[in-house]
């Protein structure tokens, strides 16, 4: 990217570049992966493609034994969004005012490109003790069926045990490295159909209204307490996210009323146990109703101490200020890998301009989130 005309932002910067520019909407990876296996090969990478379903996976190994230490990330990028409100081509990168514009700039090829770099120091700088592991999915922003979840199922039943797993997603609040997140809250969704009868507003004895039998019952379930968080999570939280009924008619009782709802959970509450009090919320109120639940995370908290310690001790040294730990926020690919046992933390850059028109990111923080992920590999894997 770096040409006499333009100034040396470094190595992180232009792998960043070269990344922004493959058009990677998910699940097309857009030639990102070949991209990293050139920069892994000549490190002495082995590397497997555990594609699976239209999905690229790249599974990239260096070293052998305990402990194995993953560093992970998604080349998908979100849509873009209305292309006119943006500064720039968002698969171009633009520099501006200290800032660097792209999709993905964040949200995660900075992610990517810093941990590369990361590597490429910590092995020029001496041997490397156990494993070091690149685990690259395209498909983090879809459904996610196909992507890290598939690859630790594939690694699981063939005994692969791992210890540590850095997930390069965009952690920190105002400034890089003020917050890292340690664990996420589980995700639990349905689909809501009640059931009623149509007929004719002037007749309501011959129908059945099923918004009138839905909206108390929702408004009993907008009310619950489900638990109150713990020291560790904020309390389980209930939404609704779609409400549709009626004919567009209006002289018709509506024959059924769906909702979508969602619950971001603590560790505090099951999934099998909020499916129990929706039931028996929806039980009084509506006599006939079909709901389909789908489950897309569980909880998971990373407590052991040598991984967190590590990346408290690897941002004090760069930042001069300890990290905050947080659970909040939306879900990652970490919610599969922390399941297998890895002692999980995420560690990226400031996460404001996530999913948003002119994402970008500071040029200045590349190198040394570059920095803070190879101080974490120098405290655990030399
Ligand atoms: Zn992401």
């Amino acid at each position: 990217m770096a040409d006499a005309s333009t100034p040396d932002h470094g190595p992180v910067f232009d792998l960043l570049c070269q990344l922004i520019a493959r058009k990677s909407l998910t699940p097309d990876d857009a030639g990102c992966c070949e991209l990293l296996e050139a920069r892994l090969a000549p490190l002495g990478f082995r590397f497997e493609h555990i594609d699976h379903e239209g999905v690229t996976n790249l599974w990239a190994t260096l070293g052998s034994g305990s402990p194995l230490m993953i560093l992970a990330g998604h080349t998908d990028v979100v849509p873009t969004g209305p292309l006119e409100q943006w500064i720039s081509d968002p698969f171009e990168p633009n520099v501006r005012d200290g800032l660097l514009y792209g999709r993905g700039a964040a949200d995660m090829k900075s992610g990517i490109a810093a941990m590369v770099c990361a590597v490429e120091r910590f092995l020029a700088a001496g041997p490397l003790r156990g494993t070091l592991a690149f685990l690259i999915t395209s498909d983090e922003e879809g459904m996610a069926r196909h992507g890290t979840r598939h690859v630790v199922e594939v690694l699981r039943s063939r005994g692969v045990k791992a210890d540590y797993a850095i997930v390069g997603e965009a952690s920190s609040n105002e400034n890089l490295g003020d917050r890292i997140v340690v664990g996420r809250r589980g995700s639990l969704g349905c689909n809501l159909r009640v059931l009623g009868k149509q007929g004719h507003v002037a007749y309501p004895h011959k129908g059945d209204n099923p918004v009138h039998r839905l909206m108390p019952a929702l408004a009993e379930l907008v009310a619950t307490q489900w638990d109150t968080g713990n020291e560790h999570f904020p309390p389980t939280s209930f939404q609704i996210s779609n409400f549709h009924s009626g004919t567009g008619a209006n002289n018709v009782i509506p024959g059924e009323a769906d909702v979508i709802f969602n619950f971001r959970y603590c560790t505090e509450s099951t999934a099998d146990s909020l499916k129990a009090r929706v039931h028996a919320v929806l039980d009084r109120h509506c006599p006939r109703y079909e709901a389909q639940w789908w489950h897309t995370g569980e909880p998971f908290l990373t407590s052991q101490a040598d991984l967190i310690e590590a990346a408290v001790a690897s941002i004090v040294a760069i930042t001069g200020s300890k990290p905050e730990f947080f659970t909040g926020g939306g879900t990652s690919d970490a919610r599969f890998i922390a399941p297998w046992g890895a002692q999980t933390v995420e560690i990226g850059p400031i996460n404001d301009s996530i999913h948003k028109l002119n994402e970008h990111v500071k040029i200045e923080d590349l190198a040394r989130l570059s920095r803070i992920y190879e101080g974490v590999l120098d405290r655990l894997l030399r």
